[in-house]
């Protein structure tokens, strides 16, 4: 089945009471039992819920995945990725990834004795440096966050299943219409839903997607042991946001591109982070990987001080200043004071995140428009 399609049909069986096309809001905490242990499969909301089954099923569909598994939040998700080991476990994660994962490997996790080493995954023999017998997981974005950098996910996958270890793929930024790492040899795919999948800032959610059934059984376990699942209308919101997935991100692509080489041929404009360009150390890799490089673009100015920065990040009228990526319309952040602040300073600085580093979430709006917005705040 072709992309687009299966997009608009994953998840999508009209409700068998009433015929609906769209799965109900089914709002309930729980089911009525015809008798004790006889029941329809659904005995209390925290185990199953049919919103929440459809849109898992979506997700599984979507990943090129057998299983998915649907989380109240990303950290969410994540958190029960890690809950799969056990102190003495060793963890091997990209040094530059989200700020939020970080945080939750380093300040939750690392004091229940699992250790987490951060290595440049664009470099796969640093990968292979770290590995030991006590490695159990590897974390992986790609692209990353906010750098933008590309990881081989097959090449990456290859030494996780030398090493008897598990690969986890942060798919947020790329969106499964962009990438499937299950298809280059991950195990697990993570989403924060919150972002494309969702698309329109009004949910936060997460996502997990697998193919192995015991894998699955461990996850659905630490679901509903831990509770962390999401409510039925939040369901409902990110189904209703898979089915356009495919039209924004072709417009999100469209846009990230022109608004990439404008920036690029800016004079007061310094360096920008965009994997589709040519002489971008991961272009290769990414065009292999991804069926396009995406909205989401970081850059520095020539003026690097913060100050030039901040001037810039409050003048525009368009690209909103807040946190968060992948709605319809054009997010402005600052990483070094919003999304990243959780990352120490030095951490932030040998991993390449300056504190004039700014980041755009392009939406789908005239790309025309964005452009101008920019341009007016840029000077
Ligand atoms: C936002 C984000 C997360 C965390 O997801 P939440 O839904 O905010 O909990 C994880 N990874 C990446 C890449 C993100 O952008």
């Amino acid at each position: 089945m072709k992309l687009a399609t299966k997009f608009i049909h994953a998840g999508a069986t009209p409700d068998p009471s009433t015929g609906a096309i769209m799965t109900p809001i089914f709002q309930t905490s729980t089911y009525v039992q015809e008798a004790p242990g006889k029941n329809q499969g659904f005995e209390y909301a925290r185990s199953q819920n049919p919103t929440r089954k459809a849109l898992e099923e979506a997700l599984a569909q979507i990943e090129n995945g057998k299983f998915g598994l649907a989380f109240s939040s990303g950290v969410a998700a994540t958190d029960a990725v890690i809950k799969l080991l056990e102190p003495g476990d060793e963890v091997i994660a990209a040094a530059d990834m989200y700020g939020g994962t970080y945080r939750l490997f380093t300040k939750v996790f690392e004091k229940f004795g699992i250790k987490f080493l951060y290595v440049d995954t664009t470099d796969l023999s640093k990968i292979e440096a770290a590995v030991s017998p006590k490695t159990k997981l590897i974390w992986l974005e790609t692209p990353t966050n906010p750098l933008m950098n590309i990881t081989d996910i097959e090449g990456v996958a290859a030494i996780s299943k030398k090493a008897g270890s598990m690969l986890c793929v942060d798919n947020t930024f790329a969106s499964p219409y962009l990438q499937n790492p299950l298809d280059l040899g991950a195990d697990i795919v993570m989403h924060s839903s919150t972002k494309y999948l969702g698309g329109h800032s009004d949910v936060i959610q997460g996502a997990l997607v697998m193919n192995s059934p015991e894998l699955r059984e461990k996850l659905y376990f630490i679901q509903k042991s831990c509770g962390a699942v999401p409510g039925p209308m939040d369901c409902f919101l990110v189904l209703r946001g898979i089915k356009t997935l495919h039209l924004r991100m072709q417009q999100h692509c469209i846009n990230g591109e022109k608004i990439a080489q404008w920036l690029r041929s800016h004079p007061k404009v310094g360096r920008v982070y965009w994997p589709g360009f040519e002489d971008n150390a991961g272009y290769a890799i990414a065009k292999k990987q991804m069926r396009g490089f995406g909205g989401m673009i970081s850059f520095e100015l020539k003026d690097d001080s913060q100050q030039e920065a901040m001037r810039v990040l409050s003048s525009t009228h368009l690209f909103s200043l807040a946190e968060s990526l992948g709605g319809v319309e054009s997010l402005i952040n600052h990483p070094a004071t919003m999304t990243h602040a959780s990352i120490p300073r030095e951490e932030r600085i040998k991993n390449g995140l300056s504190d004039s580093l700014i980041r755009l979430s392009v939406g789908v709006e005239d790309a025309d428009d964005l452009i101008a917005d920019l341009k007016q705040a840029i000077g």
